[in-house]
């Protein structure tokens, strides 16, 4: 079969696919431009594609011969799966392999504004750096501090095992509150969005891009937010209304973030970058030599499953495109 790879992968997990398929793939370090996309994947019946790939409709239509879509994420936000759905397609994402990377990504955020390493680093850089004095560079202390999670999932839950060895209290907010049992073992505690926004030192955003979670965080969440708090976005940009976030960022009423997203990638809102409270990361939650191996793997994986006409393992529309084959028969 024909397969069409829309990002540079590690050759030894592309030349699984090549063992068993004929693969094109986009060696470059960029996103693939969206007319190279629609005129190559015209012939494909694997599609292994990344999250700067819009996997719509329209895209659909240019596909006649697609049967599988693995996408080199969890977050598949790019991707229009009920759409796949009614062609019978199933399409697959990364989970669980990128759960460690990120949250430590989160963590070091959480330091990063909260210590000012970022600010500092580029300060001593400078020359700036002249004396040991007292009252010189003070941060905030993370240690015993209170973290507001949202969205406790698999990374949600791994940056509550991290604030554990900095002794913080953890609440968290999702749509299920975990079990009793659950909670203890984390040592979160559920609250309600508002509550925990008003208690948070921290804010820590990990729920999916859906349309509920559009702008979670706005203008009004931002004002219940501590002026001493921090946000840290390493979710999606769209969970942050980012005008918001820079007009509290500016007029001070929180006391700074850390992005690893935004809105309109790569494009900044103007304004961020002028500020020295804000921790600003190029979508690297996932970028290490070993996540990216394995998200790379998981998406063969899932790929030549699909294409085999098995379940991939982490297939997410599996019940829905085998209700759409039959809707079609
Ligand atoms: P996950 O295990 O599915 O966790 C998502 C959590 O969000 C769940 O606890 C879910 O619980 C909660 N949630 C969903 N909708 C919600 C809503 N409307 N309000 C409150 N909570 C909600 O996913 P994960 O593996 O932790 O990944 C989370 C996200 O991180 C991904 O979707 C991706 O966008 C992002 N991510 C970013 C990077 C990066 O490079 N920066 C890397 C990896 C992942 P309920 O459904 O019970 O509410």
């Amino acid at each position: 079969m024909n397969i069409l790879v829309t990002g540079n992968l590690p050759a030894a997990v592309l030349s699984l696919l090549q063992q068993e398929h004929t693969v094109e793939f986009h060696a470059e370090n960029r996103p693939m431009e969206r007319s190279r996309l629609m005129e190559m994947v015209g012939d494909k019946e694997g599609l292994l594609c990344m999250i700067t790939d819009r996997i719509d409709d329209d895209l659909l239509r240019h596909a006649p011969r697609l049967q599988a879509i693995a996408n080199m994420a969890v977050g598949y936000d790019n991707i229009d799966v009920e759409a796949a759905s009614r062609k019978g397609i199933p399409v697959s994402n990364t989970p669980g392999v990128l759960t460690d990377a990120t949250a430590d990504l989160a963590f070091a955020l959480i330091l990063a504004v909260a210590r000012r390493l970022v600010e500092g680093d580029h300060m001593t850089r400078e020359g700036g750096f002249r004396f040991w004095a007292p009252m010189y560079f003070l941060g905030h202390e993370v240690s015993r501090k209170t973290l507001g999670i949202i969205g406790l999932g698999r990374i949600g839950k791994a940056v509550a095992r991290r604030a554990r060895g900095f002794d913080m209290k953890v609440f968290y907010h999702t749509r299920t509150k975990l079990s009793p049992e659950q909670e203890k073992e984390l040592g979160a505690t559920y609250c309600d969005m508002d509550i925990l926004l008003s208690r948070a030192d921290f804010v820590s955003l990990h729920v999916p891009l859906t349309p509920d979670t559009h702008h979670l965080v706005g203008a009004r969440e931002l004002a219940m937010m501590r002026t001493s708090a921090y946000l840290i976005n390493t979710s999606r940009g769209p969970v942050v209304d980012e005008k918001a976030l820079l007009a509290a960022l500016e007029k001070g009423t929180i006391a700074g973030a850390g992005l690893d997203v935004y809105e309109q990638e790569p494009d900044l809102t103007p304004g961020f970058k002028n500020l020295d409270n804000v921790v600003l990361l190029p979508h690297i939650g996932s970028a290490t030599v070993e996540t990216r191996t394995r998200m790379a793997l998981k998406a063969v994986e899932n790929l030549l499953a699909g294409l085999r006409g098995d379940r991939p393992p982490d297939c997410l529309n599996w019940e829905n495109v085998h209700a759409g084959a039959a809707g079609k028969a």
